[in-house]
Order: C-alpha cells, then structure tokens, then sequence
C-alpha cells in the first residue's frame, strides 16, 4: 500500500510541470518515507514553456530541469545515499547519471518516454553501479480508486462524505484524441 501511495503522490506532482511536452515528477523515498520531490520544470526566475513555448534542438526542449535532478535539490543528501526514486517515465541519460552519481541505489519507472535520450547506457551504468531498475505497466484508473477507496475507508477523509468516488474511463472524443 505504502509505494502505491508513493506513486500516486509522485504521480500528482508531474501536473506542476511546465512544460507540456512531457510533465513528469520523480520522488525519492528512504526508509519507508517519501523524502523529497521534483517535476520537470523552467529553473526559478526562467520563463515556462507553458507560457513561452519550447527551446526546442533535436527534438528535445531544453528548457526545463528534469523532475530527477529536482528531486535530487529537494531531498537532504543522507535520503539520497541509498535510496529509492520513483519517476514517472524513464529517466534521461544525464538523470540517470545524476542518480546513480548521488547514490541511488534502487528505481522505480512508471511507463516510458520512447524519446528519451541515451536508453542503452542505462542498462550499463545501472549494471556497473549495482542500482535495481524496475519498469512498471500502471492502470491510472486502477491505481486512483484504490486510493479513493482507502479514503473513503473508517476514519479516512472520504469516510462520513455521504458519496464514494468512481473512476470512470471515458473513451475519447473526436479532438480529444492525441496525434
Ligand atoms: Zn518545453
Ligand atoms: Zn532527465
């Protein structure tokens, strides 16, 4: 229960991503407890994507500070040192080089991103660091209402709300759909 709380968590924290190529977050957890966040977003005082538009070269945006490297700034160094990351996508080739420099040891993906730079050496640097990826199918929908029905259990915040939350999945509509 505890990672799919920790999921759910890092997964909400990618909506604060700035730039919507790719909103992603990373968490990092140590003994048991979620130590620190990041998302992908502008460095502080920078404009966002979201409201200038990209910097774009090769295909990638280059504006913004992956949610690893974030994570990292968030989470004291002695949680660092030894822990776990989960990151929605998988990790860039210079994220995967940050977490396995700052002593990473085990990392959870959500999905993947097929645009991500350097996919081979990862398998490399996490080989020769001894750092664990594991790669997980998530269902959202699944996920949320496990969570919505742990809110709604005795005492919890859902408890006396006089409804229960459903999940429902719409299929998409005409210009919903994604190219
Ligand atoms: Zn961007
Ligand atoms: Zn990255």
């Amino acid at each position: 229960m505890r990672f799919m709380v920790f999921m759910g968590s890092v997964a909400l924290h990618s909506v604060l991503g700035t730039c919507d190529r790719l909103r992603t977050a990373c968490g990092i957890i140590k003994d048991k407890r979620l130590r620190g966040v990041g998302y992908n977003g502008s460095i502080s005082g920078m404009p966002h994507c979201d409201d200038v538009g990209h910097l774009m070269e090769e295909n990638h945006c280059l504006a913004t500070r992956h949610g690893e490297a974030n994570a990292i700034s968030n989470t004291d160094r002695k949680y660092v040192r030894g822990g776990q990351a989960i990151v929605v996508a998988t990790p860039c080739i210079n994220c995967m080089k940050d977490l396995a420099a700052e002593g990473v040891r085990h990392i959870d993906c959500v999905g993947s991103y097929a645009n991500s730079r350097g996919q081979e050496h990862l398998d490399d640097i996490a080989r020769v660091k001894g750092i664990t990826i594991r790669q997980h199918e998530i269902d959202w929908a699944e996920l949320f209402q496990k969570l919505f029905d742990l809110l709604a259990r005795k005492g919890g915040i859902l408890y006396r709300s006089g409804y229960r939350l459903r999940i429902i999945k719409e299929p998409l509509t005409g210009d919903e759909r994604i190219a």
